[in-house]
């Protein structure tokens, strides 16, 4: 028994670890959880954008509806989560399910106002890449002023990585949007896509990884000039794609 008990929970641990990864499912189009509130949007454009996509089926939601389908039980409905919300409130326990369902493989997709979200859940930063201050700080003896942002905004869009499956059949385009700046992006990040315009911050778009989950963030999306760019959708579509493993 001292030597046999050992042994069996060791095997009994790794069978758990193997079973808690949740394989990427190989047919079918790819279940979106997609993530709203908090922040107001032209829903019904913006939901245009993936009633058009013909990969996914989405489940469209709105805080605080939307923490209880991070669930492990509710989580077996939905492969990606695409996050467009911007909310704060985040109870032990949905931080909890949020993490485990990254550390299984779920997918992450976080759009635009996103970046703002759980400010005080330094986690969130770690799991995204970025922080965006909604007020002005001091991290570490440094002065962090306040992010801006900026509306209507024309700009050139340029693809930093050609190699990346999210930005494949993607070339430079123009945008009608608003941008962001005096956001801080993590070291580690595969940058994606970029501008010049000095209203923006010069990275807009990148992929990470974060345990077991692939994650990527898109600066872009303000409203329907956005929703309605093939750009904007077709970097979308690749980036669920991407995060579902399915690419
Ligand atoms: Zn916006």
């Amino acid at each position: 028994m001292k030597t046999l008990l050992p042994r069996l929970l060791t095997g009994l641990a790794l069978a758990g670890a193997f079973a808690a990864l949740a394989p990427a499912r190989a047919a079918g189009p790819i279940r979106v959880l997609l993530v709203c509130g908090g922040h107001d949007y032209q829903t019904n454009q913006f939901l245009q954008v993936f009633r058009d996509n013909p990969e996914i089926t989405f489940t469209h939601l709105t805080h605080p509806a939307a923490h209880a389908w991070l669930a492990a039980d509710k989580a077996r409905e939905w492969d990606v989560l695409v996050l467009y919300d911007m909310w704060q409130d985040i109870s032990e326990p949905a931080k909890q399910d949020f993490v485990n369902r990254l550390k299984e493989g779920k997918g992450l997709v976080v759009t635009h106002h996103a970046i703002a979200s759980y400010q005080n859940w330094p986690e969130y930063e770690r799991i995204i890449g970025a922080r965006y201050y909604l007020a002005a700080t001091n991290r570490n003896g440094v002065p962090k002023p306040r992010s801006q942002y900026q509306h209507d905004v024309r700009f050139r869009v340029e693809v930093l990585n050609r190699e990346h499956p999210v930005t494949r059949g993607l070339e430079d385009f123009d945008i009608h949007d608003e941008t962001y700046r005096l956001f801080d992006v993590a070291p580690d990040v595969t940058p994606l896509l970029g501008t010049k315009e000095p209203l923006s911050h010069p990275v807009i778009a990148w992929a990470k990884t974060y345990q077991q989950a692939r994650v990527v963030y898109l600066q872009l999306g303000h409203d329907h000039y956005a929703y309605e760019n093939p750009g904007y959708r077709r970097f979308l579509a690749n980036a669920i794609r991407w995060a579902a493993r399915r690419e």
